[in-house]
């Protein structure tokens, strides 16, 4: 008997169970040949401002363009100050620095690796422009403290909502829950293939309920061009393809089951590990804050034998993944900014120690059954040699 395979990520599952409706929603757009802003596109920004509860959704090229057209709508330029958490994907960072603005990082909570509200004020100078929290994982930044911090510091707040759409922020239980992305000036998605709403592609989408920054958005994906020809302001060129946003429409309709799918792997994962490999010196499992809905992006443990481990289930024939080896501060290309190893400690013991699993909603139960059981011949082996 060969033994079980764990990919770390596979879609090939997700995509024969929808393969004849993607095809029809394709020919669609071959037929009208409105490639560009085509019905579609409109179609899917208004299913995703109903989804965040926003007022306006823009769809753009990525996730990262969503980021860089959010700080452009609200000007931001060279010299200005933009908090952020150093533990995340590189455009959080790089979108503020291709405008010139200095990235200021702020160290995470060790337990969900999200900004720690508690770090913000000290790092506020006259030059601080704005803060994005990211939503790592699938799930929320801790908002409330960090807006009422926005709000007496006037800073602007631009929520990376990439890992998190569909994820929930309700801190008192008398409170309205809030969804990731409608609680800042904007909130911005990525629909990279691997997130948890992927396109065939690149794309992004941008939400706010700010008109007059709503239409900023929308004329600077456009090289500011209104009307056609005639350019108000300097923009790019950063549209939501029309095949992609009919995909993603497509995909849309399946995305509450898909996340309900990964809420269980991830509750299954958690009773397993409690069975199986219970008090493992130094085995950290992911940590849901109680104000949350967490839409499990990912599944991230932390151990100090990561590297070991990861290899050993590599051998084994399970995938996993390191999000982020290297936090940005310690980044070559932001060397110019001086930071230090030693400058964000709980951000660089993260990367040291922190191991995605495989989790995506066609995960089968003995799939993951095999990752915990592998886990635990990894850790007994470590046992007996130390
Ligand atoms: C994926 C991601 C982005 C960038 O999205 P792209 O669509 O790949 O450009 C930005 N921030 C975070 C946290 C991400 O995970």
């Amino acid at each position: 008997m060969t033994p079980l395979k764990v990919p770390f990520f596979d879609l090939t599952t997700q995509f024969k169970l929808i393969e004849g409706e993607i095809k029809s929603a394709l020919d669609e757009v071959f037929k009208t040949q409105q490639f560009i802003l085509g019905a579609q596109v409109q179609a899917l920004e208004e299913k995703i401002a109903q989804y965040c509860r926003s007022q306006y959704a823009i769809g753009v090229a990525s996730g990262s363009d969503a980021l860089l057209l959010s700080l452009m709508a609200l000007d931001i330029e060279s010299g200005d100050e933009v908090l952020l958490p150093p533990f995340t994907f590189f455009a959080t960072a790089g979108s503020v620095s291709r405008l010139g603005a200095i990235p200021v990082f702020v160290d995470i909570d060790p337990d969900t690796y999200n900004i720690d509200p508690t770090k913000i004020e000290e790092k506020i100078t006259s030059r601080t422009k704005a803060i994005i929290p990211v939503h790592l994982f699938g799930q929320c930044a801790d908002m409330d403290p960090l807006l009422q911090i926005a709000k007496t510091k006037k800073l602007f707040v631009i929520e990376d909502a990439a890992q998190s759409l569909g994820a929930q922020y309700q801190p008192k239980a008398d409170s309205k829950e809030r969804r990731a992305g409608q609680m800042g000036n904007f909130g911005c998605f990525s629909f990279y293939p691997t997130k948890n709403l992927g396109a065939f592609g690149d794309a992004g989408m941008v939400v706010t309920d700010d008109p007059v920054l709503a239409e900023r958005v929308r004329l600077l994906r456009i090289h500011g061009s209104q009307p056609k020809y005639f350019h108000k302001r300097i923009g790019i060129n950063s549209r939501l393809d029309t095949m992609q946003a009919a995909i993603l429409l497509v995909k849309f309709k399946y995305l509450e089951t898909w996340t309900q799918e990964r809420q269980k792997k991830a509750e299954r994962y958690d009773r397993l590990f409690k069975e199986h490999l219970p008090m493992i010196e130094g085995l950290t499992l992911p940590m849901t804050q109680y104000q949350n809905r967490h839409i499990f992006h990912q599944y991230v443990i932390r151990t100090p034998q990561r590297d070991r481990l990861k290899k050993f289930l590599a051998e084994e024939g399970i995938g996993t993944d390191i999000y982020y080896p290297l936090p940005l501060h310690l980044q070559e290309c932001f060397s110019f900014l001086k930071y230090q190893r030693g400058d964000l400690p709980v951000s660089e013991k993260a990367s040291e120690e922190v191991l995605a699993l495989p989790i995506y909603p066609e995960l089968k139960e003995e799939q993951q059954m095999v990752v915990v059981d592998r886990m635990r011949a990894f850790y007994k082996k470590r046992g007996m040699r130390d």
